[in-house]
């Protein structure tokens, strides 16, 4: 991805190195019942653990060595992909007669508060609409590498896309509406709902990585196929498929790897926003 020297977003929240919270989340925030919508497990943070809960990775303190140089380098990137969002979302809602207002990036180390509730690395990467932040640990990175064999810049451009697609749902009413009738149906149901916004978040990012290239040729050979590797990677069936060595698919709340890979790559083919809802309301079977 061509990233280098691009604008860096000012919105960025770098709580790195403050274990257990930095900021002061304020009261009652654990008490809300909330749900987060991540890239991977859909974990509300509040459930967790304080310890941190479980390690999907499976390797205790296998937290890399800490290299100034690098993270600094990963942050810039980050503060990029962010400022590349922020372009495209701001055009996009402005065509629409809208104002885009803007996320902010929060990087933290191993855990944070968040307004959602307590988050740890081992929740990954995910948005909370109470406050509006996107959370991400860069250890993440490595973990798209090391435990997703989804290496490269855009594959990891990619993630945070998909967090920022949950924004603009957020933003929109959709997640919302998604989230009071989550509510009042069964779980397999609101699994359902689940899988539809996470797909809808892959469309969005899609949908960015079009205008994205449009509007500064940022795609280097190659990097589709890495944002199409990581959707397939975090895909429900290939995670339980070498989490727990079969799959259950009513438990799935992101969709297979191969609707992952193709709502992406859908949005990123057609950059076309009003086919959101279309594509949303299909009937499961057919998303
Ligand atoms: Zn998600």
């Amino acid at each position: 991805m061509r990233w280098i020297g691009g604008r860096e977003s000012s919105n960025i929240e770098d709580r790195r190195g403050m274990s257990g919270g930095g900021i002061a989340a304020g009261g009652g925030l654990l008490g809300l019942i909330v749900l987060v919508v991540s890239l991977l497990t859909g974990h509300d943070p509040g459930s967790l653990q304080p310890d941190g809960g479980s390690n999907p990775s499976g390797v205790p303190g296998a937290r890399r060595s800490i290299d100034p140089a690098r993270e600094e380098q990963e942050k810039k990137f980050v503060a990029v992909v962010l400022g590349y969002t922020e372009d495209v979302w701001e055009q996009l809602f402005r065509q629409q007669g809208k104002t885009y207002p803007k996320p902010t990036l929060t990087l933290f180390t191993d855990s944070s508060q968040s307004g959602c509730g307590f988050a740890s690395a081992a929740t990954g990467p995910f948005y909370c609409p109470n406050d509006r932040h996107v959370y991400i640990d860069l250890q993440f990175f490595d973990e798209l590498q090391t435990r997703f064999h989804a290496a490269g810049d855009f594959a990891q451009a990619y993630v945070i896309a998909h967090e920022i697609g949950h924004h603009v749902q957020k933003v929109l009413g959709i997640l919302d509406q998604v989230h009071a009738k989550e509510r009042q149906v069964s779980k397999a149901e609101a699994n359902h709902l689940s899988v539809r916004t996470e797909l809808q978040a892959d469309y969005l990012a899609g949908v960015w990585a079009h205008y994205a290239q449009q509007m500064k040729d940022i795609l280097e050979p190659g990097d589709l196929e890495e944002a199409l590797r990581a959707a397939s990677a975090v895909g429900d069936d290939r995670l339980q498929q070498q989490g727990r060595g079969y799959v259950v698919p009513d438990s799935f709340t992101h969709g297979t790897s191969e609707q992952r890979a193709r709502w992406f790559r859908l949005g990123y083919d057609t950059g076309d926003l009003s086919r959101m809802m279309e594509l949303f309301n299909r009937s499961y079977d057919s998303l």
